[in-house]
């Protein structure tokens, strides 16, 4: 595995011109994007794209989002361009959206795990957008971490889980965003969201006019709310376990943080307002939603580096603005049976 760090604005030519070298001829890059790091892979070659599942131990149930310049790259993949698209690329692109149209065959099926869609997204990032220009062919880009485990906002956390399973490391410094795109499938009749992120929903409403919009819950939905492929798993989870509270069950947590911690248990903690208990790792997370999803996977890489086994996290507001950071926190919460 190479290492390689560069400007986040202005990144050095040859080093983007490697990596560009490296996709194009089947290998590996993980790169930084304004979301999360991702594992790149040219999206053509199905044998390279079989690199990304088998790096990150993913199940090839799981389709990839591929990475495009902009909405022409992306209707070049693409066997219908609905007008909801066209909005919402218009709206959001590039930018930390994620839109899923009919695929092209040109698209091997493993990109899509066997679906007749493709989910794409323009980025915004320099460096992104400066290797998908080098490569010249869409990359699928997953985020580059093991599956089911917490995704990486810095290129450190990229190097200590995927380490020599990847060819190239860019480091960009720590991603702006910080969670994964907001995923909206506009294939079928209503376009429905798969995924929430960091745009809230009203903003996807509004820029759709007066087309609806359907949230899928990811319980198997309503009749239009179709789940999306992964999504009931347990993701984005740490190694210590995470117990959310809230004001109801606030007590609660109190007298199981000290339980737990005299048992001897490193406790660790993310909180808004506080916890009346002898945490030993407290982190005191920004208390508006984009700061906290900027922050959130670092919080959980340090406090899983500390070696915390349990992690009390107090849970975010129930409102729009904050619903890619409450799924997020939702889903490292649930237990690993499920
Ligand atoms: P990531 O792990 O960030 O690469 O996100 C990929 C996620 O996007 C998948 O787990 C799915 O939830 C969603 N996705 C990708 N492709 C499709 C598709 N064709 N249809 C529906 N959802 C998709
Ligand atoms: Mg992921």
């Amino acid at each position: 595995m190479r290492y390689l760090t560069v400007d986040p604005d202005r990144p050095d030519a040859q080093i983007v011109r490697r990596a560009g070298d490296v996709i194009r001829r089947g290998g590996l890059v993980a790169f930084p994007t304004e979301t999360v790091y991702g594992l790149g892979a040219n999206a053509l070659d199905a044998s390279a794209v079989a690199r990304i599942f088998s790096a990150k131990g993913r199940p090839t149930y799981d389709p990839l989002i591929v990475h495009v310049l902009n909405a022409a790259g992306a209707r070049s993949v693409a066997r219908a361009w609905p007008e909801t698209a066209e909005r919402l690329a218009a709206a959001f692109w590039p930018g930390p959206l994620t839109l899923v149209v009919p695929k092209q065959p040109v698209v091997p099926d493993i990109v899509t795990a066997g679906l007749d869609t493709v989910a794409l997204r323009v980025p915004s990032h320099a460096v992104a957008r400066a290797i998908l220009k080098a490569a010249s062919v869409p990359v699928a880009a997953p985020s580059a971490n093991r599956f089911t485990e917490v995704s990486p906002t810095r290129a450190e956390h990229v190097a200590r889980t995927l380490g020599d399973r990847v060819d190239l490391i860019i480091d960009g410094g720590p991603t702006t965003i910080g969670i994964e795109s907001t995923v909206v499938d506009v294939s079928g009749e209503r376009p429905t969201v798969l995924r929430p992120g960091t745009i809230p929903v009203p903003d996807l409403a509004a820029a759709l006019g007066a087309l609806d919009i359907a949230v899928a819950t990811g319980d198997g939905g309503g009749a239009t709310a179709r789940p999306s492929p992964g999504m009931l798993d347990r993701h984005y989870a740490p190694r210590a376990r995470l117990h959310l509270f809230d004001e109801r069950s606030r007590g609660y947590a109190a007298r199981l943080a000290v339980e737990r911690a005299a048992a001897a248990d490193t406790v660790g903690a993310m909180l808004l307002t506080g916890l009346d208990a002898p945490v030993r790792h407290a982190l005191a997370m920004p208390n508006e939603p984009a700061g906290y999803a900027r922050a959130l996977y670092h919080a959980l890489h340090t406090l899983d580096a500390a070696g915390c086994d349990l992690i009390f996290v107090e849970a975010v507001p129930d409102t729009p603005a904050w619903a890619g950071v409450r799924d997020r926190l939702v889903r490292a919460a649930r237990p690993a049976e499920v």
